[in-house]
């Protein structure tokens, strides 16, 4: 499973493949090196950052309740409602009540939230209306998910989680999006790992570097697939435009569209960010947006450019991280200081010293190929 991406201009050919997850995890064992939207990202914010962060993954962010990050917390407690509420349209498609496929499902939520949980989403009174009931199915998964409240932060509480995953079944119900189903592939949480090689037309030199992620939802719109982005945010994403505006050539939304179309192999080119505000504002139905983006061949072509360009940054400076350019623009992101500004503004000499003292803290979303995960993909 393939696809070809040529820049007409330069002759520079883009092939990306998929990599199967057991050997993706034989690769990973071996230290094989896997970029991912949010690596990259960090290593064209700032170039030293990204590689303290996510080449060495260190840390200068103490370990104590205010170091929580919650809207990372927030993101992820919301996504499992949203893997949940998928999983329910599945488990009760009136055309899909054959058992050996509601079986598949049932062991596709087992290896996704663990028994346990499973169990207790399976217990929940299916009683009352199609929506009240997947809401009651998804919620226990929000609430299972190990979020707790942090009394720092006002806005990212559960119960306006709860507030805004409620107004997001409404919308999500409105949008006759089914999830695709294609043989052993389930467009849930779809982990996958990507080969993208690019040779050039004097045939001189082939670059290869992989890209991993997790893509949330792969339904299906019409006659055609499409790939599902939610994201929560603290924003108000109703009233203003910025909000739309950073999905229109998001480099993440097309490297899900070049994804989508490696796994299904024919052209994905439309993609859903979906919406959430938490918390919701006065009409909780404003704070859910659905947002239409579409990819072209060249949006293609770009998204391998941005991805080699980002490689090799990350490549110049992984084995000497105090060389790396300092983009002090990048300092007070967000409005909060970075973390390594102690760091930044050591002498050259004494960061090396400094550097061996910082906190691991190692995340990956390859951290989810794990076995039980190889199984639950595939
Ligand atoms: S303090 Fe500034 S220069 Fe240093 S890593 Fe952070 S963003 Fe980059």
């Amino acid at each position: 499973m393939s696809v070809i991406y040529t820049n007409e201009d330069t002759g520079e050919r883009y092939t990306i493949s998929v990599v199967p997850m057991d050997k993706a995890l034989e690769m990973k064992q071996n230290g094989q090196v896997f970029y991912d939207y949010t690596k990259l990202t960090a290593i064209n914010t700032c170039p030293t950052y990204g590689v303290l962060r996510y080449a060495h993954h260190k840390t200068e962010i103490p370990l104590n309740t205010s170091g929580r990050k919650m809207a990372l917390e927030c993101g992820h407690a919301c996504h499992e409602f949203y893997a949940a509420l998928r999983l329910w349209t599945l488990l009760n498609d009136p055309n899909r009540r054959d058992l050996y496929f509601q079986e598949r499902v049932m062991s596709y939520g087992k290896k996704m939230f663990g028994e346990e949980r499973w169990e207790s989403m399976g217990s929940i009174p299916q009683d009352s209306d199609r929506i009240n009931n997947a809401q009651l199915f998804a919620l226990d998964a929000l609430h299972s998910s190990g979020f707790y409240d942090d009394p720092s932060d006002r806005k990212r509480t559960m119960s306006n989680m709860e507030a805004a995953c409620l107004a997001y079944t409404h919308r999500y119900f409105q949008s006759e999006m089914p999830i695709l189903v294609q043989d052993d592939f389930i467009g849930i949480e779809v982990p996958f790992v990507l080969e993208v090689i690019r040779e050039y037309t004097n045939a001189t030199r082939t670059d290869i570097a992989y890209y991993c992620g997790r893509i949330d939802g792969v339904q299906t719109w019409g006659d055609h697939a499409v790939v599902c982005e939610n994201k929560t945010s603290g924003m108000s994403i109703a009233s203003s435009n910025a909000w739309r505006m950073a999905f229109a050539i998001s480099n993440q939304v097309t490297g899900y569209c070049v994804a989508g179309s490696a796994l299904l192999d024919r052209p994905v080119t439309q993609a859903f960010v979906m919406g959430s505000q938490i918390p919701p504002p006065r009409n909780v139905f404003d704070g859910t947006i659905f947002e239409l983006c579409t990819r072209t061949d060249s949006d293609c072509v770009r998204w391998c450019e941005w991805f080699f360009k980002s490689v090799g940054e990350y490549e110049a400076y992984v084995a000497r991280p105090t060389y790396a350019p300092r983009y002090s623009h990048s300092c007070n992101r967000y409005f909060s200081a970075c973390e390594f500004i102690p760091f930044c503004s050591s002498p050259r000499e004494d960061q090396l010293m400094y550097l061996e003292e910082m906190r691991i803290d190692e995340w990956s979303p390859l951290d989810h190929l794990t076995e039980t995960a190889i199984e639950g993909a595939v």
